[in-house]
């Protein structure tokens, strides 16, 4: 099925896919012109936008079409296409970002773990042509996570909710520095 494709999936197999109906929306909506990501980025409006946190080089997002509560997107300022049109720095940026990104998911969400991706091109599942890394955060058994909402859409309320809760853990770690890495895993 359409909605399976991309990120996180691969071929059927060890990984099992999450069921995330709503996400016809998303591939049955009309695309809108230009990038997505450079738009947001540029309006003021970040939490409409669902933009968490802004670094020097890139940005923190939740995916409003999300594969699991809490699926969160790292991505470059720039427009690139191909991880090697990063600059040095803005792959160091990009890494750092995941890094305080996984924590606070971690502190807030309490997830069991994560996938953690790349789709370039259209043909890899990828939304937009402006490199994106996602964060899937999983939890055992999490493969029947969204049918407890009984909707083939996320609720915007929901959403909200998660902005918030995640929003106020990028704070609360940026406060307390990123330095702190590691911890105990699950
Ligand atoms: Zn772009």
């Amino acid at each position: 099925m359409e909605y399976t494709r991309g990120f996180p999936g691969g071929k059927e197999g060890s990984m099992k896919f999450l069921w995330a109906p709503w996400r016809m929306n998303y591939i049955l909506s009309k695309k809108q012109e230009g990038c997505l990501f450079c738009s947001k980025r540029v309006e003021e409006r970040d939490r409409e936008n669902l933009i968490l946190h802004r670094g020097t080089e890139g940005f923190v997002m939740m995916n409003r079409f999300p594969y699991n509560n809490g699926h969160l997107m790292v991505i470059p300022n720039r427009h690139c296409f191909y991880l090697e049109e990063l600059r040095k720095n803005e792959a160091k940026e990009l890494f750092h970002l995941l890094n305080l990104t996984t924590q606070v998911v971690r502190e807030t969400l309490y997830p069991h773990g994560f996938n953690i991706g790349i789709n370039i091109g259209k043909a890899g599942g990828a939304g937009e042509d402006h490199l994106h890394v996602h964060i899937v955060p999983r939890w055992t058994g999490d493969t029947n996570f969204m049918p407890i909402l009984g909707e083939t859409k996320v609720v915007p309320q929901y959403l909200d909710e998660t902005y918030q809760t995640l929003y106020t853990g990028f704070r609360r770690l940026l406060k307390k520095g990123t330095r702190r890495l590691g911890g105990k895993r699950p």
